[in-house]
């Protein structure tokens, strides 16, 4: 199981009248509900992270590892996206994703606050779970994700 990860909206939420707060690692700080509810995602499905975020290509891998512990975050696997050097919109990076790298049949979710991605074809948009910027990743939107990844896990 996967989690497209986005930063930006989904565990920084956008305030335009509010400036950021920061880490003492220069990256900031994260909203306490949104991480509280991704972590229970990643508990609940154990699944590995993907960073669609346009950060992700500013840390290795393990540093994005402490950047995430340090917030409370842990994650079985973490992953970047190739670089984004020629800019594309994420909706084409996923798509890119979706026909290159992704392990067929492993159940994916993406959340994100770009509302370009309603576009993306039904069964990819089908694994969507769109944030609200100024609010980023709920408790709702996490039950959403965790059925998401677990929608052929039959329970008797
Ligand atoms: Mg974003």
């Amino acid at each position: 199981m996967l989690i497209l990860l986005d930063i930006d909206g989904v565990l920084v939420s956008a305030n335009s009248w509010k400036k950021p707060e920061f880490m003492e690692d220069g990256f900031p700080m994260f909203n306490a509900r949104s991480v509280k509810a991704l972590q229970r995602i990643l508990s609940e499905t154990n699944a590995s992270v993907l960073l669609t975020t346009s950060h992700k290509s500013k840390y290795k891998v393990a540093q994005w590892k402490d950047l995430l512990k340090s917030r409370g975050i842990s994650a079985k696997k973490i992953h970047r996206l190739t670089s984004n050097s020629l800019q594309t919109s994420r909706k084409d990076e996923i798509l890119q994703w979706y026909n290159h790298k992704r392990i067929p049949n492993e159940e994916f979710v993406i959340i994100d606050d770009d509302k370009m991605l309603n576009d993306l074809p039904e069964n990819i948009k089908q694994n969507l779970v769109l944030t609200t910027p100024s609010v980023g990743l709920t408790d709702d939107l996490a039950d959403e994700a965790i059925s998401i990844l677990q929608k052929n896990v039959y329970h008797y």
